[in-house]
């Protein structure tokens, strides 16, 4: 079927994008789910700070390339073997799919399998090469198995997780990228529990997704650190309790946490900010270093 999708044929730094336009939209072919895949109608997809990280080339990857990892679609058709979907289920889409057999994925950590990490690096599905061709017929690479600025997609089954459907589309595409990313950094690798103090470095969709993990998971005080106001108020919205710029952190953290908080995170990717979630924690605090740095 044709689809059109949001392609870049090489890297560009020429900024600003919006005059400089390093993608194209073009129409596509896009090749029926095989065993364990699935078709997806793309409802809604959110720009992530690593797709830019593509296009300016922090993120070495095959071109040229469908863009897209974060976003939310509905189910429109499946391969043969497909057990965890069908037709018309809402689903997010997963970017870091996992084998489930492999020692990594049997080991409770299948953000490190390997089988996807080689499809994701190649610009491949998980069962199988590109199912995607451009006009003269050269095939066309995957983003992280998803592929989502585009009409449409077909994804391995391991990379979609049904979604309530009374979810909104805009909201649920978050689930893609931005909220596994923040929230698992806290709730899964930090194991933040209830009483602890957390500092969030870095309030895009990640950082606050990392201040509503916080919330949830019980924490106290949650300080949400950016230079920019209006994002901090966004944060306190979303549950912080406490949040300052950059230059006025680690007094005001001090202050709030009787010393050192016991979790930092940092999610803007700036060695800058890495060294001063070190210095925010406390003696046997943790930092959780989330943003990509070049
Ligand atoms: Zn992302
Ligand atoms: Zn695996």
């Amino acid at each position: 079927m044709k689809t059109r999708a949001v392609v870049l044929r090489g890297v560009s730094t020429a900024r600003p994008y919006s005059d400089t336009r390093p993608v194209e939209v073009e129409e596509l072919e896009l090749g029926a789910p095989r065993e364990g895949e699935v078709l997806v109608r793309i409802a809604a997809a959110s720009l992530c700070h690593s797709d830019l990280s593509v296009v300016n080339g922090d993120r070495v990857r095959p071109l040229p390339m469908a863009l897209g990892h974060e976003a939310v679609g509905v189910v429109q058709d499946t391969g043969p073997g497909v057990s965890r979907v069908r037709p018309g289920d809402h689903v997010a889409l997963v970017f870091v799919p996992s084998c489930g057999f492999c020692a990594d994925c049997a080991a409770g950590r299948p953000a490190l399998c390997a089988q996807a990490a080689a499809a994701n690096g190649s610009g491949a599905l998980l069962h199988g090469s590109s199912l995607l061709t451009d006009a003269s017929g050269a095939p066309v690479h995957h983003q992280l198995g998803v592929s989502a600025f585009s009409e449409h997609a077909v994804l391995a089954q391991e990379s979609v997780v049904p979604i309530p459907k009374d979810i909104p589309f805009a909201v649920a595409s978050m689930f893609g990228c931005a909220v596994l990313t923040g929230a698992g950094a806290v709730i899964n690798t930090a194991a933040l529990r209830p009483g602890q103090s957390t500092v969030v470095y870095g309030l895009g969709g990640v950082g606050l997704s990392a201040v509503l993990g916080a919330r949830a998971a019980g924490a106290y005080p949650i300080i949400a650190v950016d230079p920019v106001r209006e994002k901090r108020e966004l944060a306190l919205q979303l549950g912080a309790t406490h949040a300052c710029a950059p230059g006025e952190a680690i007094e005001e953290i001090r202050e709030l946490t009787g010393g050192g908080s016991e979790l930092a995170v940092e999610a803007v990717g700036s060695p800058e900010v890495m060294a001063q979630c070190l210095t925010a924690v406390a003696r046997g605090g943790k930092v959780v270093s989330v943003g990509l740095p070049a």
